[in-house]
């Protein structure tokens, strides 16, 4: 089934879809099964609030085979696979992504909510293309050699040289926001790199990363190279991070888990990397250009209903525009319709929980609490977990609404005069993730980049990630970067071999 029309409505859920709902398993060691317990849990459709499927709840002993069928494939198979094998397997892996894109899509805007549009361009496009750009990559690895000095005892010489050896079973932990391309984001390198994988999806979003896993299986990568257990983050994800056969954890969350997990991790001296929560800033000088202003908010703000890590949810603007610019983001967001992901016209979705839902709610009710003020106050379908998108001035720096990450359709607009100033506010957050900036002056895009807490900075526009472009926090956004050269060395040991001649 591959995807023709990226905005085409879906009118029907595709049979094969149907066919998967019904019973999706867990993938261990190549072998589809239940949990050991037998446990299930239920996965709803955040468009209606039903239920779509049942999966299993994973706990230790799920793990601990998953573990082990990934320990297994390490030292036997895989390793003995060469570059150009790992390679090819990855470009066939790619292709069964795009082959599978319709159904792929269609699963995930029923798991997930997001519009179809999104599921098709960046879950299922964006990962073949990140699987493709990696396979790249496994054939590219290099050490160096290197000039040494040592002369001992005298009349010894000796020669070293680096070598670049996978670091092992990988334990790769993801959100619920992207399931697909987070999945990606971290099967892809690991494999260049000559790892293996265990792959824990977030409990609300386990369906797409289930069919990815049983589409490595088609693709013919060995029994064991990519497993994936489904269930609670304090059972299967906490017995993952804590199994002494994982060598290196790849964790993209919260903050709050993403501490828990640095913490566990250092206790084992596990390799770790964690892309966590964001709460980023959008600058808008006086000379920006005001045509930006419709793009700015509709894929800096309200991209995937703000369920984005990087989501410009505190946009400061200067004051000679500010009216002007608060009048046109408002009507854009006015003008934003709201429904089902499965109509492409629909702008905002359903958020993907109940619990997400409240949480969102709570987050405006605190703002209005606070003394903030609203400036829609629309109001969203009441089947589903809607939540309409809202504005707030009057925001102070101190409030919650403008130090804790929402995750939803709800932003904060505030005036200022001074670009000091702005660039003070921007960095008064504990998070640092993303950050924009939007003028027509070349002079202040060189001064204020720089000055700027943020591991991704765009000039005028927001959001853009690429396979190419090292993402990743300052603060307590994260440690280590994801994309390009730098996302292969989170999988990677270096190895210093020094031989002695005479
Ligand atoms: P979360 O931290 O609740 O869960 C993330 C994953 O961790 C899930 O798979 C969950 O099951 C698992 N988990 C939970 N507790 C665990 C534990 N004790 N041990 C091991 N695993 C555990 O995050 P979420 O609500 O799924 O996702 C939203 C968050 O992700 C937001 O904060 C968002 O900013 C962040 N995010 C960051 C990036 C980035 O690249 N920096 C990208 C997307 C999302």
């Amino acid at each position: 089934m591959h995807i023709s029309q990226p905005d085409s409505v879906v009118e029907t859920v595709s049979a094969t879809v149907g066919d998967f709902l019904k019973s999706p398993q867990v993938l261990i060691g190549g072998q589809s099964s239940g949990a050991v317990s037998g446990a299930t849990y239920p996965v709803s459709n955040p468009a209606t609030g039903e239920v779509l499927a049942h999966v299993p709840s994973c706990d230790a002993a799920d793990v601990d085979r998953a573990v082990k069928a990934a320990a297994a494939a390490f030292e036997g198979p895989w390793s003995r696979m060469l570059p150009v094998q790992r390679q090819a397997l990855m470009l066939k892996l790619a292709d069964l992504i795009e082959a599978n894109g319709e159904e792929l899509a269609q699963l995930e805007t029923l798991n997930q909510g997001k519009s179809i549009m999104l599921s098709r361009l960046i879950e299922v496009q964006s990962s073949a293309e990140y699987f493709r750009y990696m396979a790249g990559a496994a054939t590219k690895i290099e050490g160096t050699t290197l000039d040494v000095s040592i002369a001992i005892p005298p009349g010894m010489r000796y020669q070293a040289q680096t070598r670049k050896e996978p670091v092992g079973v990988v334990a790769a932990i993801t959100p619920w926001n992207f399931p697909l391309n987070m999945a990606s984001w971290k099967i892809a390198p690991a494999l260049a790199a000559g790892c293996t994988v265990v792959l824990k999806p977030a409990e609300e979003t386990p369906l797409t990363s289930i069919r990815l896993v049983e589409l490595c299986r088609e693709a013919g990568f060995p029994e064991g190279v990519v497993n994936v257990v489904t269930g609670m983050g304090e059972t299967a994800g906490a017995a993952l991070v804590a199994h002494p056969g994982v060598a290196k954890i790849t964790f993209t969350g919260s903050t709050e888990t993403g501490k828990l997990i640095g913490v566990q991790a250092m206790k084992d001296m596990k390799r770790v990397t964690l892309e966590l929560g964001g709460k980023a800033p959008m600058i808008m000088f006086d000379d920006m250009d005001l045509e930006l202003l419709g793009a700015a908010a509709g894929i800096g703000v309200f991209f995937n209903t703000g369920q984005t890590c990087c989501a410009g949810t505190r946009i400061y603007i200067q004051k000679g525009i500010y009216e002007k610019a608060l009048d046109v983001i408002t009507n854009v967001t006015r003008s934003l319709s709201i429904g089902s992901g499965l109509d492409p016209r629909n702008h905002i979705n359903p958020v993907v929980s109940a619990k997400h839902q409240a949480h969102v709610k709570a987050c405006i009710a605190r703002g209005i609490d606070e003394g903030a003020t609203p400036l829609l106050g629309a109001s969203a379908p009441d089947k589903g977990f809607f939540v309409a998108p809202e504005l707030f001035t009057d925001v102070r720096q101190d409030m919650a609404l403008m130090q804790d990450e929402v995750f939803g359709p709800v932003v904060t607009i505030s005036p200022f005069e001074d670009p000091d100033e702005a660039v003070r506010l921007a960095n008064d957050t504990r998070y640092g993730l993303g950050a924009s900036i939007w003028t027509n002056d070349l002079n202040k895009v060189m001064r204020y980049v720089p000055k700027i807490q943020a591991g991704t900075v765009w000039v005028n526009s927001h959001n853009i990630p690429d396979q190419n472009m090292p993402f990743g926090g300052f603060k307590q956004s994260g440690i280590g970067r994801e994309h390009g050269s730098r996302a292969l060395e989170n999988y990677l040991e270096t190895k210093s071999v020094c031989i002695a001649y005479r």
